[in-house]
């Protein structure tokens, strides 16, 4: 397959991104990658300010711990604890859930672990997308070994019908259907991250950059 590379200008913030018609859009009006707005950010805004307000409720008098799942939910988790009215402490945890294959290669490795302890605590933890659902599950598992005192899972995007292992999610954003996903955290091959909407790449986009671990799966 013939692949073009992705020039400097490609990587240009969204107020330069071509908005000539409504949607899609070519990002810079060049290059082979076309996105589509799926999510904009005020919609966006506004599901983060339910999903706080709902996590507020249900956490009253308590002092969770938020655990979001690097690289891809530190936007998502930085807007959410904005609109907690509670006391929180947040941790990290880095997970490589595909290999170069660029398809979920079904092992879910921990790559940096968390600082601070989980026993006793009330842990929430915070990603941006379940897909196949391994990733989550396996930490969910592995948090649920330390003893925690409670403990839920919070995502930004659902992709249910591919899900391949069971899974209870407590909080959803957005349920979504549409192939790849960009944007407001999300990367393809570590670029577009910083897309203020959550984008689908139109099939049949090319990079010349190769997916990899957590750098997700190419569309
Ligand atoms: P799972 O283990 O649920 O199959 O994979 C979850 C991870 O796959 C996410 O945290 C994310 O890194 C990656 N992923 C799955 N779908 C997408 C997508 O549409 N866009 C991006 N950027 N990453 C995705
Ligand atoms: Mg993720």
């Amino acid at each position: 397959m013939h692949e073009k590379s992705l020039s400097h200008d490609t990587f240009c913030s969204t107020s330069q991104i071509d908005k000539s018609g409504p949607f899609p859009y070519n990002l810079c009006g060049m290059s082979n990658v076309t996105l589509h707005v799926l999510h904009s950010r005020d919609e966006i805004a506004e599901r983060v300010r339910w999903l706080g307000k709902q996590i507020s409720q249900d956490y009253q008098g308590k002092f969770p711990l938020l655990v979001g799942i690097l690289k891809g939910s530190f936007v998502f988790l930085a807007d959410l604890i904005r609109h907690l009215d509670l006391p929180v402490q947040v941790d990290f945890v880095r997970l490589a859930s595909y290999g170069d294959s660029m398809e979920s290669c079904g092992k879910v490795k921990l790559t940096k672990d968390l600082e601070l302890p989980v026993e006793g605590r009330d842990v929430l933890v915070v990603e941006d997308i379940v897909d196949t659902g391994r990733t989550l599950k396996e930490l969910l598992e592995e948090l649920a070994r330390r003893g925690p005192g409670s403990l839920r899972s919070c995502c930004l995007l659902d992709k249910r019908h591919r899900r391949e292992v069971p899974l209870d999610i407590d909080y959803v954003g957005f349920v979504v259907h549409e192939g790849f996903l960009v944007g407001y955290g999300l990367d393809w091959a570590e670029s577009y991250r910083h897309l203020p909407d959550i984008c689908v790449v139109e099939p049949g986009t090319q990079s010349s950059e190769k997916a990899g671990p957590d750098k997700g799966a190419g569309p």
